[in-house]
């Protein structure tokens, strides 16, 4: 008898914990659900790492990618180039975040009928992106590697995000096999993930310093003599100068002035402006975390000169760049960058973007200032004809690597209401960011001009 009851008291506790357990699970379902359905090793919502499920247009309403049935990419083989890195491959060997980010809202997971729901109606997303921009941007680049983003200051929208190099999803080349370097790094997006030492481009981070301390730093002069030595460090220009205040030394990029200029200044102005600008810390974009760094702790004055100069340990990424240009553009004040315009499902709009601002990062007297020196380096050494009827304001950067040609970069914006569009192109081993970025920043913005004066059949 005494066994029995014993017995019957085990059972008694055993179904205890089973109901504090199923308690418990039931309370962390009702919270937890979704994640766990559209966790990315779910196989029911995932091939390799990237979300399948529902139909991806770009901002024109042109389908780039359906996941109803397989994973079926666009039909133009140049838009399914432009476009992978954004979307994710077949087999997660590309990881792209965008898709992932929002499962939830794609899946249509529902806590009571679990994923039944999603069969109620498939997801549509519309993306930011322009599928006609994206293919031009990847044309242009031609064969250099890099990246080339576009957005509107005003709303965020980001309408253009190429990575090269790329390939096309649905014929794909021996990578593995290759060679002759033509496809390193491949997998990366450039755009979001490659850091890049700015070079020249990061004289507009110092000219916001200094202006952002003093607005007399506009007009104060440095005389080059194509070299100086800054806490015995030597810094070498292209050319002797003579004597340079900011507009001019912005538009000859000269080396001799912005060493001397950020060692004036001090790190600790220089890092906080950096702080500030974002240039030190991540920038997160719809699944997509962008980081750069610029550290000058342990910086004595001569690395102080060079990291002015956008050397010594500076890393950014194009995306933090893009959203530097349009703080610029709109008056030290812009909007946040971002891909996913909307996703409807079953006749609702289950998730559409809201324009979020980056809050005040600069005057608008700096704002006006760096904008003024990038249309006067413009006209006076890009040459504005390239731009057609675009008021464009610019900054070319060359950035020095080991063996072989430097980097070239070119990074700026359009002045106009009608075309509110912040740019940076970096071009790998391109050799000068006039010669090489200019002319492939001239060729987005004339696609991205094109695409907005075209009045949108898909609404
Ligand atoms: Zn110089």
């Amino acid at each position: 008898m005494k066994k029995v009851s014993r017995r019957a008291l085990f059972a008694l506790a055993l179904a205890a914990v089973l109901a504090v357990g199923t308690l418990a699970f039931c309370v962390k379902y009702a919270a937890n659900a979704e994640k766990w359905v559209t966790f990315s090793g779910s196989p029911h919502v995932y091939t390799g790492t990237n979300l399948t499920g529902g139909r991806i247009y770009d901002r024109s309403g042109v389908r780039i990618l359906n996941t109803t049935d397989g994973r079926v990419y666009s039909d133009d083989e140049a838009v399914r180039e432009a476009t992978v890195h954004l979307l994710g491959d077949r087999y997660g060997y590309i990881s792209a975040p965008l898709l992932g980010n929002f499962a939830e809202q794609m899946i249509g997971y529902d806590k009571i009928t679990g994923l039944n729901e999603a069969s109620k109606g498939t997801a549509s997303a519309r993306l930011t992106i322009s599928a006609e921009v994206q293919k031009a941007a990847l044309q242009a680049l031609g064969s250099y590697h890099g990246a080339v983003g576009v957005y509107n200051y005003k709303t965020g929208e980001i309408l253009c995000a190429v990575t090269s190099p790329s390939y096309d999803p649905d014929n794909i080349p021996d990578i593995a096999g290759d060679e002759t370097g033509a496809y390193d790094g491949v997998y990366l997006n450039r755009f979001f993930d490659a850091a890049y030492t700015p070079g020249s481009i990061f004289k507009l981070v110092t000219s916001a310093a200094a202006l952002e301390k003093s607005a007399s730093a506009q007009t104060g002069t440095h005389t080059c003599t194509g070299k100086t030595i800054i806490g015995g460090q030597e810094i070498i220009c292209m050319s002797s100068h003579g004597t340079l205040a900011m507009p001019e030394a912005l538009a000859h990029s000269c080396n001799v002035y912005y060493g001397e200029l950020a060692a004036s200044l001090g790190k600790d102005a220089l890092q906080a402006a950096c702080d500030k600008l974002g240039f030190n810390g991540t920038l997160a974009c719809d699944g997509y975390t962008a980081r750069s760094t610029v550290d000058l702790s342990d910086a004595d004055d001569g690395s102080v000169a060079w990291a002015g100069i956008g050397q010594y340990t500076d890393q950014i990424t194009a995306v933090q760049f893009l959203r530097f240009m349009g703080v610029i553009a709109n008056g030290g004040e812009a909007a946040e960058p971002y891909l996913m315009q909307k996703i409807s499902r079953a006749g609702q709009t289950v998730y559409e973007a809201e324009t979020k601002t980056t809050g005040r990062l600069l005057s608008e007297e700096t704002a006006k200032a760096l904008g003024d020196m990038m249309r006067g380096a413009v006209v006076n050494q890009y040459g504005a004809w390239q731009f057609g009827n675009l008021t464009v304001c610019a900054k070319s950067g060359t950035a020095e690597r080991e063996n072989g040609p430097a980097d070239a970069m070119f990074a700026g914006f359009v002045q106009d209401e009608a075309y509110p569009l912040a740019f940076v192109v970096f071009a790998e081993r391109g050799g000068s960011g006039s010669q090489t970025a200019a002319p492939i920043a001239a060729k987005v913005l004339a696609a991205c001009k094109t695409m907005l004066d075209t009045p949108n059949p898909n609404g």
